[in-house]
């Protein structure tokens, strides 16, 4: 299968290179200079736990580089960078391209509704996970998945049996949006509280009141969800989060907010807890919680940039 993967970076990386061992004619589309003239010069390097690591040779350009037609694209920038991409590549997609998001958070199928058709669309969500270390350099650990569903009845077999030939572990779910709304979430405590309290996972857990913090913006997320006709199922993302917070779990890493934030980079805010609040403004639900974490977020924002 031909398959771009538009966001090649640190997640798009690890996705494009299981793809392309599977057999599959994977092209990068990235925008980051440094990092696509080390990829492109002297291979990905691919790093693991044991400190081993191997060179992938895949090759990745700007969009206005990239010619062509492809049958899959999977989306993978950060989710306020989705509308721009899907813009840049619009020559890249035919008629019978398929498109994936994995991209977190909440409202990237409205994005993508924008630019193609919702034939086109296939909306996922993915517990894989990657961490760029430098241009040209990701560091893997564990194994994920990926669930997926066709947003139109759009047969989708032939997406599927690639992810799954590329051992990505992919499985058609007949209600992605639960599982969105699930690991949307789960980010939605970890990303913002760890930023705020300037903590990794597990030192998160420690904090007193940490659970209840957790459980105030979860219980505005159900609310929300009732009125959008999504199951929220509280007790069930609090038991992810406590297994989260084990350091032989994700305990010892900073989420990508943490990173972003440190980065000087925006982050995805407005479309975790920042979505919740604007559903709950619209559907007058009260949501306290997840709008003053949205504001506080955008205000370590700004301090963050002009450092
Ligand atoms: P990243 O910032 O490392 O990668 C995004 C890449 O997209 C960057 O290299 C950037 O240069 C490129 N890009 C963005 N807009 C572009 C444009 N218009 N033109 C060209 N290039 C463009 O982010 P990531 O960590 O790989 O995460 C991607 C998405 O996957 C996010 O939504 C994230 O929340 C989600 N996710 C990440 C992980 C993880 O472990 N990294 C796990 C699960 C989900």
């Amino acid at each position: 299968m031909k398959i771009a993967i538009a966001g090649f970076g640190a997640l798009g990386a690890r996705v494009g290179v299981m793809l392309q061992s599977a057999g599959h004619d994977v092209t990068g589309i990235d925008g980051w200079a440094a990092h696509i003239s080390a990829i492109n010069t002297k291979g990905l390097t691919v790093t693991e736990d044991d400190g081993s690591s191997k060179k992938f040779f895949i090759p990745v350009m700007t969009p206005k580089e990239v010619t062509g037609e492809f049958d899959l694209v999977i989306l993978l920038t950060k989710t306020p960078q989705l509308n721009r991409m899907l813009t840049d590549i619009q020559p890249l997609i035919a008629k019978q391209t398929q498109l994936l998001v994995l991209s977190n958070g909440l409202g990237n199928v409205e994005v993508m509704a924008k630019h193609v058709s919702s034939q086109q669309i296939i909306a996922g969500v993915t517990l894989w996970t990657s961490d760029l270390v430098q241009p040209g350099e990701i560091h893997v650990t564990g194994t994920g998945s990926i669930k997926l569903q066709a947003i139109d009845h759009a047969d989708i077999t032939a997406v599927v049996t690639a992810l799954n030939e590329a051992g990505l572990n992919a499985e058609v779910s007949d209600n992605v949006v639960e599982a969105i709304w699930h690991k949307a979430g789960i980010n939605s405590v970890l990303n913002p509280l760890t930023v705020l309290l300037d903590a990794n996972i597990a030192e998160f857990g420690t904090a007193g009141n940490g659970m209840d913090l957790a459980l105030n913006i979860l219980d505005e997320i159900k609310q929300v969800g009732d009125v959008a006709g999504v199951n929220v199922d509280v007790n069930s993302i609090l038991s992810d989060l406590s297994n989260l917070l084990k350091p032989e779990n994700a305990g010892n890493h900073y989420p990508s907010m943490y990173q972003d934030i440190q980065a000087g980079k925006r982050t995805e805010i407005d479309f975790l807890n920042g979505y919740f609040a604007k559903l709950g403004r619209e559907n007058h639900i009260a949501t306290p919680f997840n709008a003053l974490v949205t504001r506080l977020i955008h205000a370590k924002e700004d301090i963050e940039r002009v450092k």
